[in-house]
């Protein structure tokens, strides 16, 4: 374009500019008559020009802010007249202005600015053109990159998981059952620590390469991470998925035959029957992950162990079944027990309280730990009642106290959050505590912090009514899951209760300070507060210095029958000398 403009017409008297709307110019001629002085046209035509037709400056400049065309004659410096055609160029807000003598203007002139008009689209075409294809080359370069990251697992050369996903939803549209597999070395990390990792990136390709091997050919396989693979199998047979486990495992484990010394790689595998596509992707892998994991407990000598998920939920299916027939007559039997486990004051080392943990004790199954029942319980509301009967066997156990002259501390008692969606509860509360005349002052309600998360606002409703019945609040939990500073000061609880999580890592510098903070920051709250789950001496003497008020845990005792905690209570307040 810069060529046509500066090729000179009109015996070198004639010439061109592209200009933007604004003056500015886009291209300009070198030609030696051109009127060029600055970077604006507009403005060099302005103060130069002297125009001698009847247009005005003002009118040239609103044609060419409304792209419209027209010519306008004019003289610089007395010099011979000249005329100026303006046309707008085509999908763009540039102007073409062509300028020649006066004298040489007629008919020519038109057919001049046609043609250049004509190469400038063209010359635009050819620009834009090699720009576009310029574009797609190095795109396609980059894409071809981006795809290779993103597709192919460099340590197995083999699908990536983004690749496997892929092609699984390709095949969602047409779907037909299959089984998807995580597999996983049960001793890699074992390989990793004594042969480097190096060898161990050798492995996780042998074991790619021997299961890709096993494949048809619409099946496929991925490594997830470190040494997770997930599996695509047509058959969904279980007698069928088993036999070509077997032999896959046999097949990893073949190099072994030669050895004198043989290093077996024995696999886990989670298979789940996918039987419909109305399920995500994420879900179908996480039933196959957990089936995979409850392998844990079989024993290591299988070169091959494999479960299916379907089995589990049968199984836990029935277990819940099971449960749901027991668990009334368990009430009525009084097969839940209450367990307490001392709180120990960190100043006096006296026993300032204690928890109420319930156990069921059934007579066909023995003690089951509640983590096993009480989930199921809040998922079909069952929790509601036994937390009423936990409360009511509290009550009594202080009112035995009372009654007998004993030391008599509080006992907190677990509030599942089911009750927060039933209105009044702690009315059913009042009525049991007045049955058994229980002052006020012995009764403490811990609620969990997932509650807090669920329903900021009605937890503060509720604790305020907990305050206003008189009975302590704590906020069980504290630092398991998404506690966060900041909502310490929303909840106007007594005692804060820090999660065992909080010191389960030894010599965790940042940890401890949290701790630290989470200490003070509750003082300054005016809250109590207590760590639970406290297992040695040293956690105990950390806290001391911390100023944490008191500690729950194994160190001290773990939760024990009533009549046993009554012992360590009577025979020796100090459980500890500080
Ligand atoms: P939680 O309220 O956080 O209770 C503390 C749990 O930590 C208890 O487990 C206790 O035995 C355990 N623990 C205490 N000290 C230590 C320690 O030093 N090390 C370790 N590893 N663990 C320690 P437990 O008794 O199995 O109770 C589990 C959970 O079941 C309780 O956690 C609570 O959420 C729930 N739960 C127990 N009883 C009731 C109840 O009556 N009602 C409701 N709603 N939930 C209950
Ligand atoms: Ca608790
Ligand atoms: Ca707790």
């Amino acid at each position: 374009m810069k060529l046509l403009l500066n090729t000179e017409s009109f015996s070198g008297t004639g010439f061109s500019h592209i200009i933007a709307k604004n003056g500015d110019y886009i291209l300009h001629s070198k030609n030696k008559n051109a009127l060029i002085d600055g970077d604006n046209f507009l403005n060099t035509f302005q103060q130069k020009a002297e125009i001698t037709s009847s247009m005005t400056f003002q009118k040239f400049c609103q044609d060419i802010a409304n792209r419209k065309k027209g010519t306008i004659t004019f003289k610089v410096n007395g010099d011979n007249m000249r005329t100026l055609t303006y046309t707008p160029l085509d999908n763009c807000d540039w102007y073409l202005l062509s300028i020649v003598p006066s004298t040489m203007y007629s008919q020519n002139i038109q057919n001049f600015i046609s043609l250049a008009i004509a190469v400038l689209a063209l010359g635009i075409a050819v620009v834009f053109f090699i720009f576009i294809a310029f574009l797609l080359y190095t795109s396609n370069k980059k894409n071809k990159e981006i795809t290779n990251i993103a597709y192919i697992d460099p340590i197995t050369q083999g699908f990536t998981q983004v690749r496997f996903e892929k092609e699984l939803l390709d095949r969602a549209k047409d779907f037909v059952p299959y089984t998807f597999i995580s597999l996983d070395l049960r001793k890699f990390k074992l390989i990793n620590a004594s042969f480097g990792s190096e060898n161990g990136d050798k492995v996780l390709r042998h074991v790619y390469v021997c299961i890709k091997k096993h494949l048809a050919k619409d099946e496929f396989v991925t490594r997830v991470n470190a040494d997770n693979f997930n599996i695509y199998l047509h058959t969904i047979d279980e007698g069928k998925i088993k036999e070509r486990l077997h032999s896959i495992a046999d097949e990893i484990n073949k190099y072994n035959q030669e050895c004198q010394l043989p290093y077996y790689i024995p696999l886990s595998c989670g298979c789940y029957i996918v039987k419909d596509n109305a399920q995500e992707l994420i879900v179908v892998r996480d039933k196959a992950n957990i089936a995979r994991k409850t392998n844990k407990n079989i024993p290591n000598y299988y070169l091959c162990n494999i479960v299916f998920y379907n089995d589990l939920e049968h199984q836990m299916l029935l277990k819940e079944k099971e449960m749901e027939n027991m668990m009334e007559k368990a009430l009525d039997e009084e097969e839940f027990i209450i367990y307490l486990q001392p709180k120990v004051s960190l100043k006096t080392g006296k026993i300032i309280g204690s928890e109420a943990l319930v156990r069921w004790d059934s007579p066909e199954k023995g003690l089951i730990p509640p983590d096993d029942f009480i989930p199921f319980f809040e998922k079909n509301d069952f929790i509601i009642k036994l937390d009423m009967y936990v409360f009511e066997v509290v009550c009594k156990i202080l009112r035995k106290w009372i009654d007998e002259g004993k030391i008599v501390h509080p006992i907190s008692v677990n509030l599942s959050r089911n009750h927060l969606h039933h209105p009044n509860f702690l009315e059913e509360y009042r009525k049991i505590q007045q049955k058994y005349e229980i002052p006020d002052q012995y009764i403490e309600i811990e609620l969990t912090e997932t509650v807090v998360f669920e329903n900021l606002e009605m937890l503060k409703t509720i604790i305020d009514e907990i305050h206003k019945y008189g009975y302590k609040c704590s906020m069980d939990d504290f630092g398991s899951s998404y506690s966060s500073l900041n909502v310490l000061k929303e909840i106007p609880v007594d005692i804060l209760k820090l999660d065992r999580v909080s010191f389960s890592s030894e010599n965790d510098k940042r940890g401890e300070d949290i701790v630290e903070t989470v200490i003070s920051l509750a003082k300054k709250l005016g809250m109590e507060t207590i760590a639970e789950g406290i297992e040695t001496i040293p956690q105990v003497e950390l806290l001391k210095s911390m100023e944490c008020d008191a500690i729950q845990g194994y160190v001290f005792s773990k939760p024990v029958p009533v009549d046993q905690l009554e012992t360590l209570v009577q025979d020796d307040p100090e459980m500890m000398s500080v």
